[in-house]
């Protein structure tokens, strides 16, 4: 969708100045009849004016396409819904910032930047060269220290561990979905080599097109354990004021598998929290499509404040913390695990991925036609989407200097945050009345 139109007026006289003003063809002849102009390709034009400047007659004008304005609402904005629909399609690192005219700062992760000094160190190889960078995160608990016996030989038991290539899960437990997506997003999932987290009674849709081992079934009834896969290897329930008699159901019916507990973030959690830590192996904060909690506090403030807590409580290296929504760029993934998640599970931006405009309601009208999309389009668009995330991380870790995004968790000193640099600069600073 193009986010300028551009028009030419009924006094060009088809000289074709303006086919020559634009490098990228925006403006050709009718193939039918050359003495006319065609109309502008608006999708072609860059918005650089030179057709506009070279026109003798003054006949072209370029606006914005109030259909791109209408696009998302709120996180979701035109930019990052059209960024989402080109990494979907090309599967590449898109090239923002040139001649960028927005605001440098805003609400949630808006408020916060990346300390990407290494970007200037001329010994880096970059991302592709021999200095492996690695975006694999563990999924499980771990103990607080090992214990050897006097002979050196590990007595402590080690759990399961799931080792994920990408630090992001897809999540489709929140979305509506048909079944055609759903084994989409799972073919997308095996080609990953991620976890697809999905509502239980949704497993039966699958037909078996990622092993059960991939799956991760947000359990309703402790009993609906029984009817699951033996090699499913994380299961969810969610919060609830039974959550610790679920959680034990679930370890009695199944002592092999890990147990995580979804809750929505708010400031009660808290008094939760270190409880929660001691008794499950996954935190799964859930977070609203806009990426606040039920009291508005965005992901970034809620995350950093349950990290800290439980590092205080000396609990944050046991188990795994997983955020779910506000993901609606790829740099929002390390700016969680700054924070304070181990990773995050793709939700919204799927949907996006699929020519979803994220409006403020969903309606009949809905021009995307999100219901009729093949399983095929469906694996290689949401493929191309995680493969153009996951290169934009490995960008930022290079240019941080990080060589393993699990070191980036909790590293909040290699984040500026807009409040601290408003604070360092203005701190003293008091406007008063003016002395002539
Ligand atoms: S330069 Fe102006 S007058 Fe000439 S063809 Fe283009 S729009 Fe028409
Ligand atoms: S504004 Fe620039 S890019 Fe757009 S049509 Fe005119 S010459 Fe081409």
């Amino acid at each position: 969708m193009p986010r300028f139109v551009v028009q030419r007026a009924a006094n060009c006289i088809n000289c074709g100045k303006c086919e020559r003003a634009c490098v990228y063809g925006a403006h050709k002849r009718e193939p039918t009849d050359p003495r006319e102009m065609a109309e502008p390709n608006s999708n072609l034009c860059k918005n650089c004016f030179r057709c506009v400047v070279d026109c003798p007659q003054r006949a072209l004008s370029i606006k914005v396409n109030e259909e791109y304005r209408a696009l998302g609402k709120d996180l979701w904005t035109p930019q990052r819904i059209t960024t989402i629909w080109n990494e979907a399609e090309s599967g590449a690192i898109p090239v923002l910032g040139a001649g960028y005219r927005g605001d440098f700062a805003g609400p949630g992760f808006d408020a916060m930047w990346t300390d990407m000094s290494e970007i200037v160190r001329p010994t880096r190889d970059g991302i592709h060269g021999r200095e492996s960078i690695s975006t694999n995160v563990d999924i499980g608990r771990k103990p607080p220290l090992l214990s050897f016996d006097g002979k050196g030989k590990l007595l402590t038991t080690m759990g399961v561990m799931i080792d994920l290539p990408v630090p992001f899960l897809l999540d489709v437990s929140r979305l509506n979905v048909t079944s055609n997506i759903l084994r989409g997003m799972a073919a997308a999932v095996r080609d990953l080599g991620t976890l697809l987290v999905l509502r239980a009674d949704s497993i039966n849709y699958l037909d078996g097109t990622i092993p059960a081992g991939m799956m991760v079934p947000v359990i309703t009834n402790v009993r609906d354990m029984d009817r699951i896969s033996g090699e499913v290897r994380l299961v969810e329930v969610e919060h609830s004021s039974a959550w610790r008699a679920d959680v034990q159901g679930l370890r009695d019916r199944r002592p092999g598998s890990l147990v995580g507990v979804r809750v929505r973030s708010s400031t009660e959690l808290e008094f939760e929290l270190d409880d929660l830590a001691r008794e499950v192996d996954v935190l799964h904060v859930l977070f609203d499509e806009n990426g606040r909690d039920g009291d508005g506090t965005y992901v970034r403030d809620s995350l950093r404040a349950a990290h800290r807590h439980l590092v205080s409580s000396g609990l944050r290296d046991q188990i795994t913390i997983l955020s779910s929504g506000g993901l609606a760029a790829a740099e929002m993934v390390p700016k969680s695990i700054i924070c304070g998640a181990d990773a995050v599970t793709l939700e919204t931006a799927l949907l996006v991925a699929l020519g979803c405009r994220a409006c403020s309601t969903c309606n009949e009208d809905c021009p995307s036609d999100l219901e009729g999309s093949p399983g095929d389009y469906v694996q290689h668009r949401v493929t191309n989407l995680c493969s153009s995330w996951r290169d934009q991380i490995l960008e930022m870790l290079g240019a941080m200097g990080i060589r393993d995004v699990r070191r980036l968790r909790g590293e909040t000193g290699r984040a500026i945050f807009q409040e601290d640099a408003h604070r360092d600069a203005f701190q003293g600073i008091e406007g008063g009345e003016r002395i002539e």
